[in-house]
């Protein structure tokens, strides 16, 4: 069966940066799943992956610009201390969720912490870095009605966790 919308589809990964360094993988996080065409992926990563088969293995790489984009230095900025209220201990890489001008979820991480002010970057963790995939595609099989409806998939007898 062929990668197309609607399918559910298993995958080991490993994903490195530009550098070869091991960002992420199947081996510490389990498998990759997802439902074709439900936008859950890096699009580019959806392109790539459609039309191939269970069993297949293939090499992806994506530009940091069609990933998670550039790194922008204006998103890094300092917060007075006293707009953590509550947190008594603050240190290098903890992430915080803040909302934009809209209202929309954001997320910081912490890259520098004094007494009086937190230095916080709001670039996605992944932006600037080229990203190359090492995919094998474990099963692809078409989607439950549930698994459309949740946006994910569900594993084999397993009840869901989400909903
Ligand atoms: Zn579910």
């Amino acid at each position: 069966m062929q990668i197309s919308d609607f399918k559910a589809v298993i995958l080991d990964y490993v994903t490195r940066d530009q550098s070869g360094e091991i960002i992420d993988s199947s081996a510490n996080d389990g498998y990759l799943t997802y439902i074709h065409g439900t936008e859950s992926l890096i699009p580019a990563l959806e392109q790539a992956l459609a039309g191939h088969r269970q069993g297949e293995k293939l090499a992806v790489s994506i530009s940091c610009e069609e990933a998670y984009g550039e790194r922008d230095e204006s998103l890094i900025e300092g917060v007075p201390r006293d707009n953590f209220p509550g947190i008594e201990h603050i240190e290098v890489g903890m992430q915080f969720q803040t909302e934009m001008d809209e209202g929309l979820p954001f997320l910081v991480t912490v890259v520098a912490v004094d007494e009086q002010t937190v230095t916080v970057d709001g670039n996605h963790p992944m932006a600037g870095k080229d990203l190359n995939f090492d995919l094998e595609i474990i099963e692809v099989r078409d989607a439950s009605a549930d698994e459309i409806e949740h946006g994910h998939v569900h594993h084999d007898g397993e009840p869901c966790q989400t909903h």
